[in-house]
């Protein structure tokens, strides 16, 4: 068992970290404080190849491994969780689930403008009355001549106030169940279909989440993502790395609560010592780096699995979960070495506490991963794959 990163990912996770302290870092409060997107940052992301690091060159990828987008997303969430949010949703979320269901004519007309960035993704599933229970979606999808006519609602979708190309699941056949969905391509600008409102969140603040409006909107036959009916390998598919991916978010963030809590623990004086010397706060630390270590080496290897070609499903549910939790507990327990202060806006370590609880909603919630780990259980597979 070899645990070091190859040259390659090396370079690569170094080029992002600094990219991330010079551009991103520094910004971060304000576009928090203003729940702004930052389209300029986004584009330049996009120079430095971070929309298609899984992407084979042939469209303008680099054909780096999923292990590599694991470790651009943890350096993105060192300094801002809506930005690796959004990275997530255009580059894993859209660009890599066109890849890799779309035909030929859908990856050449639309994986190029995704990796340079010129074109931002997204993908709906959500909508109003139907979250976790995504299969019970109500917008549906009529076959008209030579289009699809959508009508229905999306909700908390990364994204779409600001995207140009949406991954969308509808039903095509509502009395199939799970089997009578279908997924499509939709560009911004197709007939009936509308953004709704941008909606004002806790945390996550500087990616932008909104709602979605199709009323009869006429998609392209050409547009069906994957087969007809089959939109559930299409989901199945992706919301394994999608999981894997988004776990790495709160441990990157853990990271940046991590040093800043252990510089301040450095530099703040209470009984006339710094507070680093007093045992309680060593503890502290000491479990903090622990456990995001631990979550980190998770992610790692949930990722070098998808990478081997395995089915992930319980690997992926493991480290939603497990990350999740060492994230939200580390920033919560890194907040609490800066006593009152980090309470104060102007702290950044209480950015990191809203965001990270923002991240474990998406693609299933804790309860949902639990229930996924236990029904993988039940099939008879093994508890600790390796
Ligand atoms: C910041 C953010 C970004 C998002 N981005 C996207 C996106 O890009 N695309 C997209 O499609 N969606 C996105 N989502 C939506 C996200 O996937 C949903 O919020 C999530 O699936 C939960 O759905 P819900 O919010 O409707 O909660 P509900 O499903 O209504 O859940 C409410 C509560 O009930 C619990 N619960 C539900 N069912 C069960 C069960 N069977 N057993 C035990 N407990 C259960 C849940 O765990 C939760 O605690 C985003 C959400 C957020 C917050």
């Amino acid at each position: 068992m070899d645990f070091r990163l190859t040259d390659e990912q090396r370079m690569l996770k170094e080029t992002v970290a600094r990219f991330v302290e010079k551009e991103i870092t520094p910004l971060a409060p304000q576009l928090d404080e203003e729940e702004k997107f930052a389209p300029d940052v986004f584009k330049a992301m996009g120079e430095l190849g971070l929309f298609g690091v899984s992407i084979p060159q042939e469209y303008g990828g680099s054909d780096l491994d999923f292990l590599s987008c694991v470790l651009v997303m943890e350096e993105i969430n060192k300094g801002d969780v809506g930005l690796g949010t959004s990275w997530g949703a255009h580059t894993v979320l859209c660009t890599e689930n066109i890849f890799r269901n779309g035909t030929e004519a859908q990856r050449r007309r639309y994986l190029p403008g995704l990796v340079t960035g010129e074109k931002i993704g997204a993908l709906a599933i959500t909508e109003p009355e139907a979250g976790s229970d995504a299969m019970s979606m109500r917008t549906r999808a009529e076959k008209k001549g030579d289009r699809y006519i959508l009508n229905g609602t999306k909700m908390f979708i990364s994204n779409a106030p600001v995207a140009d190309v949406f991954v969308v699941y509808a039903k095509t056949d509502p009395e199939a169940g799970p089997r009578g969905i279908t997924t499509f391509i939709v560009e911004d600008g197709f007939p009936g279909f509308t953004k709704g409102r941008k909606l004002d969140k806790m945390g996550v603040r500087s990616s932008p989440t909104g709602e979605l409006i199709f009323e009869n909107c006429e998609v392209p036959e050409e547009n069906v993502l994957g087969q007809l009916n089959r939109g559930v390998d299409v989901l199945m598919g992706g919301l394994d790395r999608e999981r894997i991916v988004f776990s790495i978010s709160p441990i990157g963030a853990g990271q940046a609560a991590f040093e800043l809590a252990y510089r301040y623990a450095r530099e703040r004086v209470q009984f006339g010592t710094p507070i680093i010397g007093f045992q309680a706060m060593q503890e502290i630390l000491a479990e903090i780096a622990t456990e995001l270590q631990a979550g980190r080496l998770m992610a790692y290897w949930a990722a070098t699995r998808a990478d081997q070609g395995e089915r992930v499903s319980l690997e992926a549910s493991y480290t939603k979960l497990f990350c999740s939790q060492v994230g939200i507990r580390a920033v919560s327990r890194a907040m609490e070495i800066f006593g009152g202060y980090g309470f104060m806006r102007e702290f950044p370590i209480q950015r990191f506490y809203r965001d990270v609880k923002g991240i474990e909603f998406g693609a299933g919630t804790s309860q949902i991963q639990r229930m996924i780990i236990i029904r993988e259980l039940l099939k008879g597979g093994s508890p600790f794959p390796l």
